[in-house]
């Protein structure tokens, strides 16, 4: 029997995995793994500040370590796990979109913007998604496969490489803020993504030592793996995506509504918010005639109020071939002055990226 929150959304058969990696690994399981291959194991912890405190996984600049043993290790512990198909930048250099090529080939894209006052790095937890909703290109094409936890912590080694190095424009900077919103639902590759937020946050050498509450976990609404991510007593943001507060519209939107609806979506999200301490964020992508009338706006007041909770309006970002455009500017308008009539907290997003389809639903990462 699956575990709760284990899920049940079909993963193709028969794929070869990601080779393993000490990002795939615990400190304890990493001084295994070196002692199999007859080194010392506090080799472990050197390769782990090497790679997560210096963002290396060049062997020949290991200088603690002996020659002859810094090649072993390298093989044992930093396979090549992804490759940099090409970067794609707008806003002035300061949105950076990423493809990769992983090792079987498989494409995913994660997502660097830089702002004033914080960096923040959207990432992939799957190749493609199996979540189907109508409106966001990931969609359209399925699901490919999981991301291995390294595979999803590599995105972000390589990000806080790149910032330290001044790659995006501004001088060095550090990586302030994690979203699981890029390709994928985290919480449909559930252990790999607690892993990956086991790495992001364990103190350096041991992992990237960034904090849990800058690392949002955004998902449809898979609610027995919402109420597990709520026991793992993280202190990260869960943001949902709802789009609908009605399930009649929900369940055309969000297809998995058909599953866990609007009400039960919504206890899953006050008991994160209830554990947690933080504010759930509603993702709700306005959508011109279909989700954004104000009597909707009203409605979706009436189930938010009083709860801990912020509303995050996403202008919809058309993909290709699609029927549906962003709301027009008073209908917008209108939908936010119904959310504040009953005091609930609401803004609307940025669209940083849209030109080099790195906004939000826009990851599809095909070789073009
Ligand atoms: N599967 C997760 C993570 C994807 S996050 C989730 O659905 O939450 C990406 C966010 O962008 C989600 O809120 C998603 O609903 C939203 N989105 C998808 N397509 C979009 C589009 N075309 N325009 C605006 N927002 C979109």
């Amino acid at each position: 029997m699956p575990k709760p929150g284990e899920l049940t959304f079909a993963v193709p058969r028969g794929a070869k995995k990601p080779p393993r990696h000490l990002a795939d690994l615990t400190p304890a399981e990493r001084r295994a793994a070196v002692a199999a291959i007859g080194e010392k194991p506090f080799r472990a912890g050197q390769v782990a500040r090497h790679y997560f405190a210096r963002y290396t996984d060049d062997p020949a600049g290991w200088t603690d370590i002996p020659a002859a043993a810094r090649e072993k290790l390298a093989a044992e512990l930093l396979p090549e796990l992804m490759s940099v198909v090409r970067h794609i930048s707008c806003d002035g250099d300061t949105t950076r979109k990423t493809l990769w090529r992983l090792f079987d080939g498989t494409l995913v894209e994660s997502v660097l913007m830089r702002y004033p006052d914080r960096v923040t790095m959207c990432v992939s937890s799957q190749a493609g998604c199996g979540m189907n909703c109508p409106f966001c290109a990931t969609g359209q094409a399925g699901l490919d496969r999981n991301l291995s936890t390294a595979e999803i912590v590599h995105q972000i080694v390589d990000g806080m490489r790149a910032l330290r190095d001044g790659e995006i424009p501004g001088g060095p900077a550090r990586l302030s803020n994690i979203v699981f919103m890029g390709m994928g639902e985290p919480l449909a590759n559930y252990n790999r993504v607690v892993g990956a937020i086991r790495r992001l946050t364990d103190p350096e050498p041991d992992g990237l030592g960034l904090s849990q509450r800058g690392i949002t976990v955004s998902t449809v609404g898979l609610v027995p793996a919402m109420l597990r991510f709520a026991e793992e007593g993280f202190a990260c943001r869960l943001a949902v995506s709802l789009h609908a507060p009605d399930d009649e519209l929900r369940d055309t939107l969000v297809p998995v509504n058909t599953r866990w609806k609007v009400r039960e979506v919504l206890d899953a999200a006050w008991e994160y918010a209830e554990r947690s301490r933080r504010r759930i964020s509603i993702e709700y992508a306005l959508i011109r005639d279909i989700n954004d009338q104000a009597w909707r706006g009203d409605l979706l007041g009436r189930l938010l109020k009083g709860h801990r909770v912020h509303v995050n309006l996403i202008p919809l970002n058309p993909t290709p071939g699609s029927k549906w455009t962003a709301s027009r500017p008073e209908d917008e308008r209108a939908f936010v002055a119904a959310l504040e009539a009953h005091g609930v907290p609401v803004t609307v997003r940025d669209t940083r990226g849209q030109e080099i389809d790195g906004a939000c639903g826009q990851l599809a990462a095909t070789e073009r």
